[in-house]
């Protein structure tokens, strides 16, 4: 089963509607009882948490659904029942919810490199400026420790 936005359009709570990839359905039936496992692998594009911009971050996981027969439907519970009126499984509830579920809480651009720099700098404030003053603190070592030297032929001179 593909999933992409259109499978959102059912979903209009969504957090994001940038998730794409397969779902697998295997049912396994176990008597009365089916055992739906659903392999899902993919991505999901969010806004990332120090830029802003467009992250891409798989998603995999692997979950599973028991599904048994019985007198009335209810898909309120862990084990869904199927009252004999239902022709039909309809998997896309629980496929969105384990979708969310794996949605990592922190989405980050792999490196800060990979960041919109732009927005960062923005968001940083002064980020680039404070950069600069650590470069010639740098610099004033360097002629510290030129100064040091002569200090050191002194002490030398003395042995
Ligand atoms: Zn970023």
């Amino acid at each position: 089963m593909e999933v992409d936005s259109l499978f959102f359009e059912s979903f209009p709570s969504s957090e994001t509607d940038q998730i794409s990839g397969e779902a697998e359905v295997t049912i396994d039936k176990l008597g009365s009882k089916m055992d739906c496992i659903v392999r899902f692998e993919g991505h999901a594009i969010l806004p990332c948490d120090r830029c802003l911009g467009d992250v891409q971050i798989p998603l995999a996981f692997d979950e599973r659904l028991v599904v048994q027969l019985g007198e009335s439907t209810n898909t309120e519970e862990e084990i869904w029942t199927l009252g004999p009126e239902c022709h039909e499984l309809d998997l896309s509830q629980p496929i969105f919810e384990w979708m969310h579920l794996h949605l990592p809480s922190r989405r980050l651009h792999a490196s800060e490199d990979q960041c919109d720099p732009a927005m960062t700098a923005y968001l940083n404030g002064g980020g680039t400026t404070s950069a600069e003053p650590d470069g010639s603190s740098d610099d004033g070592g360097t002629d510290e420790n030129d100064g040091i030297d002569p200090r050191w032929n002194a002490l030398k001179d003395l042995k």
